[in-house]
């Protein structure tokens, strides 16, 4: 494995880097600390939808796309190479769930009516997307999903609930998960739509987490008429239009990234705080943490790169149990991490919203809000049964 970067892409590195640093300067205190921050403050709302702007007009958010499409075929290298300067400046303006989730599938499954007509305004920062997929009975076995979507006429009629909807109330279009053959149970009754969020029907109800952030929604569908033209592959063929994804990389080096900074400025704070008079640096038990953090952080990008050497050697289905485990290993480490914090930190840790909020308070959020990454996108455990069945070879159910 050869970790060294060609000319031009330091070259492309360096041009990643010096716009979010230019960038990221402007963005609200609050920015950077939580999913729930994207979407529940209105300052971050319009720094995000602002920048992804400023990514478009560079043509940025549809690089890795084909170029028949607006994009530049760009490499699976030169993606992560992006994840990788974005996680680390803790980027704004990458819609995860329009580009990360939905353009895959769109590029693989979408007809090309479809793709001409949502690639476009996606590329331009104009659409943001939601995903509808969870419902109150239906989490990681979601192919159990009941919403129901009837045929009448040119329409589907689709009615049913929706939860866990991130950023459903900031969204201007959802891809939507519906059953539309009731006489089959599991996945083989399902549709994919394209719904736009104005229809009427829709009812958006927040849910709060404890800490009053506004990020999930219940989405209630009531007579909402889908154009069927919006249904990407066939009619009942919806599930395998949402595991339909493109080459896109799928490494978790952004969040290693990201935890990377998180650590250079949590040595920083240990260097300059003083307790008792003494830098909390000189702290052995700090100092065991901290290095033992450093250690995790450099195994998981190591553990990023050889997902992306896998995908590049092997394509995505090869690299599935190795991204799963990815995932695992980053979701969990933020969470070690921000506990780790705010035990060095300590009481201080909680405070927010005040200049004497040790590095901005960012950890008062980041404690109540990390637990949810190992949950969203498919649990820990889902990914570790994923590993066994794909990865080991081990029998999907016994
Ligand atoms: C931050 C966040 C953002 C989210 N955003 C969205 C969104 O935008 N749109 C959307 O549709 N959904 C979203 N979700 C919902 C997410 O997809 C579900 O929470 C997830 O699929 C788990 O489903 P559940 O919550 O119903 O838990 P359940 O499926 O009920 O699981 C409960 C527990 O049982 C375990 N479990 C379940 N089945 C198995 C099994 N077969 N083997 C071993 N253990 C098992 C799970 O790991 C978990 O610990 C989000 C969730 C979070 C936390």
């Amino acid at each position: 494995m050869d970790f060294r970067f060609t000319p031009q892409e330091e070259a492309l590195r360096k041009k990643f880097n010096d716009f979010f640093q230019a960038e990221m300067k402007y963005a609200p205190l609050e920015w950077g600390t939580s999913m729930e921050a994207i979407f529940g403050l209105d300052a971050c709302w319009e720094f995000h939808r602002k920048l992804a702007t400023k990514l478009a007009a560079k043509g940025w958010l549809s690089r890795p796309w084909p170029k028949e499409y607006g994009g530049e075929d760009a490499s699976l290298v030169e993606q992560f190479i992006f994840s990788d300067v974005m996680g680390y400046n803790r980027g704004a303006g990458v819609d995860h769930w329009g580009i990360m989730l939905l353009v895959p599938t769109l590029l693989v499954g979408a007809n090309e009516e479809q793709k001409r007509e949502h690639l476009p305004p996606i590329a331009r920062a104009e659409r943001f997307w939601t995903q509808l997929w969870s419902e109150p009975g239906s989490g990681s076995d979601l192919a159990s999903l009941t919403t129901r979507a009837v045929r009448d006429g040119d329409d589907y009629v689709v009615n049913g609930q929706k939860i866990w909807s991130s950023g459903a109330h900031r969204a201007d279009w959802g891809f939507l998960l519906a059953r539309t053959n009731p006489q089959e149970k599991r996945s083989r009754g399902l549709s994919f739509f394209l719904v736009d969020m104005k229809t009427p029907g829709i009812t958006i109800k927040p849910i709060l987490s404890l800490d009053g952030s506004h990020l999930f929604n219940e989405v209630f569908l009531d007579d909402v008429r889908v154009p069927a033209r919006n249904m990407v592959g066939e009619e009942n063929q919806g599930w395998i239009a949402s595991q339909m994804t493109a080459n896109f990389e799928r490494s978790m080096i952004a969040l290693f990234a990201y935890l990377k900074r998180e650590l250079e400025e949590l040595v920083e704070f240990c260097r300059e705080t003083k307790r008792d008079g003494k830098a909390i640096s000189g702290n052995a038990l700090v100092r065991q943490r901290l290095s033992q953090m450093a250690i995790e952080i450099d195994i998981g990008r190591t553990f990023s790169y050889s997902v992306l050497w896998n995908q590049i050697k092997g394509g995505l289905v090869m690299a599935a149990p190795l991204a799963a485990g990815a995932k695992i290993l980053a979701t969990e480490m933020v969470q070690r991490f921000t506990f780790s914090a705010c035990q060095i930190i300590g009481l201080h840790a909680q405070v927010k919203e005040s200049r004497w909020a040790p590095l901005k308070g960012r950890y008062e959020k980041e404690y109540q809000q990390c637990l949810g990454l190992s949950m969203a996108g498919g649990t820990s455990e889902i990914m570790r049964n994923l590993i066994c069945a794909m990865g080991l070879g081990l029998p999907r159910s016994w």
